[in-house]
């Protein structure tokens, strides 16, 4: 494994040095880019690549992070290796490692290990093997949180959080939908790239060019960092009783159809950091998180099934309802509808509910509320972030 790590440093270095901004690749990219190198030199199950590739990303991103962006290619001392839990498994005290399909190495189990009893009752998330001895680790407490009396579904855009909620105590039921504004944050977004576009022009010394990009990208990163901090803490804080559902985000980058139809979108996907958002959210919240596939959410209407259309970008049409809902709430509800789903809440035919007759207005384009007329808002300047919130069905 340090050779094949150190050899997919380079690769990783190669890339990061190649690409205009140096970004280094994520560990799935970077696996595309050695998996054929990897495969034809080590006769081992394919899955070995993963930790190799993860362990080059961390070296480099770690290298850089201590020594001021500057990049190179660390150096490989450390004889370990990490093999990820699909390749092994713990049986009658032994674990089992997959060296090849149907070829297994075994080794004992030191059971007498103070925390074994304890911890072995969580899942085995992964081995760490060096010269010297093999450890075994377990993830504890998951699933442990329990799921809230009610599910709040929040879809993440680019300049607002959108969310569903509904009691789960007696029946699903709606109870109300909101429409948060990230104004404050797309406007530090949108003034870090304009400095950075200023000191693009009129830096002209390309090493202090770097330099000082690089610093107003920290800076910017704080920045968001704190403002995401912020809001998460104070959506956990108002909703203790709650579950939230968010959209497993995985992959956006790549699958994001959208995202390949305009630079300018694509900007935002990756800048508003959704998933650092939600990871914040659910260690913060008492209850347990749960996410969902966000395949089609803007794609099926979750009130009928229907196929939706947009005919502007913040609109849903469902020909079937005969309607023009909000997208991004009308993309929350779907979000719900797929969090109760997974949580065992079925059958919940959202048509059928009495909630939804008392809750459909608010999810129609244009929406009858006054602040919602211009969908962009021009009385921003004094505006509290809460846009809308309806409260029914109490
Ligand atoms: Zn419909």
């Amino acid at each position: 494994m340090r050779d094949a790590v150190r050899y997919v440093l380079q690769v990783a270095y190669r890339g990061a040095v190649a690409d205009e901004r140096h970004r280094i690749l994520s560990p799935i990219a970077l696996r595309r880019e050695v998996r054929e190198w990897f495969y034809s030199h080590y006769d081992y199950a394919r899955h070995h690549i993963n930790p190799v590739c993860r362990a080059a990303v961390s070296m480099l991103r770690s290298y850089r992070r201590n020594h001021h962006g500057e990049l190179r290619i660390p150096e490989v001392r450390r004889l370990a290796m990490r093999v990820d839990g699909e390749l092994f498994r713990v049986m009658d005290g032994r674990i089992r490692m997959t060296l090849q399909p149907n070829r297994y190495v075994w080794l004992p189990v030191n059971a007498s290990n103070k925390h074994y009893q304890e911890y072995s009752r969580g899942r085995a998330s992964e081995l760490l093997i060096t010269n010297s001895k093999v450890c075994l680790t377990f993830v504890v407490g998951e699933g442990k949180k329990p799921l809230g009396d009610k599910l709040i579904a929040q879809d993440l855009n680019f300049k607002s959080v959108d969310s569903t909620s509904a009691g789960i105590g007696s029946g699903p039921a709606l109870e109300s939908v909101m429409t948060e504004s990230l104004k404050k944050m797309v406007q530090v977004q949108d003034d870090f790239s304009r400095r950075r576009r200023a000191l693009q022009k009129h830096v002209e010394n390309p090493q202090k060019r770097a330099k000082k990009l690089e610093e107003t990208r920290g800076r910017q990163r704080n920045r968001i960092k704190d403002a995401l901090h912020k809001l998460s803490t104070r959506t956990a804080r108002e909703n203790p009783g709650a579950s939230f559902v968010f959209e497993d985000l995985k992959g956006i980058r790549r699958t994001s159809r959208e995202a390949k139809k305009s630079k300018r979108l694509r900007t935002y996907l990756n800048r508003w950091p959704y998933r650092l958002y939600q990871s914040m959210v659910e260690y913060k919240s008492p209850n347990r998180t749960v996410y969902v596939s966000p395949r089609g959410t803007s794609s099926e209407c979750p009130v009928c099934g229907g196929k939706l259309e947009h005919p502007a970008w913040a609109v849903s049409r469902c020909g079937t309802c005969g309607a023009d809902y909000d997208r991004d709430r009308l993309a929350s509800l779907a979000i719900l509808c797929r969090g109760l789903r997974l949580c065992g809440l079925t059958p919940f035919a959202v048509s059928a509910d009495a909630s939804w007759e008392q809750m459909r207005d608010e999810y129609s384009y244009p929406r009858s509320t006054p602040e919602a007329a211009g969908a962009g808002g021009t009385d921003a300047a004094s505006a509290p972030n809460l846009d809308v919130y309806t409260k029914i069905h109490v």
